[in-house]
């Protein structure tokens, strides 16, 4: 069964324009699905029901399965997503009084094993489809506007959610093809309408695919930096062998020329000992000279096994002040959602690891 979700607004005029309808039937489609959030294809009551009935024949709108869902204190959500084949994602609501923040999710797993990422340290899975990247916003608007969330842009008629950051699980330019298409339903009138300012994709720094993303579909820049040179980065990030950073901060100052903004974010982990004495911080400034850019201080999230530890308070704010004295923007980055571990670097889709020994008994136990 085809999954509307899966089609941007060029792969929903193909679909129609092959069946032989007229194109404005797409748009009228991507805007029941993505604006009207509808689940089912009869509910499109403006579509001729001929139009429907063979529609509803082959195509569905199928967005992952919720696992659990569940709020912490301060009002960040929690959605673990089945994605079959016993993998699980998530995706993070984190409300704040000026904006409605989604982060999403682009791979089961992740390939690159950040030595301080627990997503990293399960390993790959899968990607995720178009429709199980978009199918998150949709999911997470929806399931909002079922709720009644309160906000004052809510009421004037918008989604729930006006941003969206690529920094769940996965390296989204590990897979692109998935990622821009959605991100192409979240920025276009016909879908969210989310302007590429709002929508912020990090990467640890997949340099030729840096580029392409400025030539195909330019959203705001986060890279995850976090080291200020290529010996402890190659220890941290390991895809910094092959992409180092010199030919990293390449990428960010060609990226610049495309970008919404006229700044990269660089992104750093805080980690105890190993990245954050102001000696770092100052090599740091000098690395980063020539980018316009901003730094996002992460403290680092522990998870079982880790070596981590987090840096001090102090010790981090000591490091802000050295980028901030040298005239960098910096800030912390305040930790959301500690009681249902919704921070960044804490999704890992835990779900997944127990299904996974429950199949693995099953099969143990079974004689065939
Ligand atoms: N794969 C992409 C996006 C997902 S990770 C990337 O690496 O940029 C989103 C952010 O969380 C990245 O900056 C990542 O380095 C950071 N992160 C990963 N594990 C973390 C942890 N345990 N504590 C704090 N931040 C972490
Ligand atoms: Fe993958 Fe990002 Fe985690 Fe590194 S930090 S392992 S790239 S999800």
């Amino acid at each position: 069964m085809i999954n509307l979700l899966d089609f941007d607004s060029a792969a929903m005029h193909e679909f129609f324009a092959d069946r032989g309808e007229k194109p404005f039937r797409a748009r009228q489609t991507l805007r029941w699905i993505h604006h009207r959030l509808v689940d089912r294809v009869e509910a499109m009551t403006d579509l001729a029901k001929a139009t429907r009935a063979s529609l509803a024949r082959e195509a569905e709108i199928r967005a992952p399965r919720v696992v659990r869902d569940s709020v912490a204190q301060d009002g960040t959500r929690k959605w673990l997503l089945d994605v079959g084949g016993a993998n699980a994602i998530e995706a993070v609501y984190i409300p704040e009084d000026d904006r409605g923040t989604l982060c999403i999710s682009s791979q089961a797993g992740c390939a690159l094993d950040c030595a301080f990422c627990s997503t990293g340290k399960q390993g790959f899975n899968r990607n995720l489809s178009t429709g199980e990247i978009v199918g998150q916003l949709w999911h997470a608007n929806r399931t909002l506007l079922a709720d009644a969330v309160s906000a004052p842009w809510v009421e004037q008629g918008r989604h729930p959610i006006t941003n969206v950051v690529m920094m769940g699980m996965g390296e989204p330019l590990a897979n692109f093809d998935n990622v821009v298409a959605a991100m192409r339903i979240m920025l276009d009138d016909d879908g969210y309408g989310l302007s590429r300012r709002r929508v912020t994709l990090s990467t640890s720094g997949l340099v030729p695919w840096i580029d392409r993303l400025r030539d195909e579909c330019p959203v705001a820049l986060a890279v995850s930096l976090h080291a200020p040179n290529d010996a402890l980065r190659d220890r941290l990030v390991p895809i910094n062998r092959r992409h180092p950073l010199s030919a990293l901060l390449g990428a960010c100052l060609r990226y610049i020329e495309k970008a919404p903004r006229d700044f990269v974010t660089f992104e750093y982990v805080m980690l105890d000992g190993v990245n954050d004495s102001p000696a770092q911080a100052r090599a740091l400034v000098a690395l980063v000279r020539d980018v316009p850019c901003k730094f996002n201080l992460i403290p680092f999230n522990p998870f079982p096994n880790t070596e981590f530890r987090t840096s001090p308070h102090g010790r981090i704010l000591a490091f802000q002040r050295v980028l901030q004295d040298a005239g960098l923007v910096a800030t912390i980055r305040k930790t959301r959602g500690e009681d249902i571990d919704a921070a960044c670097g804490q999704l890992a889709g835990q779900v997944q690891d127990r299904t996974k020994r429950r199949l693995q008994r099953i099969r143990v136990a079974s004689p065939t």
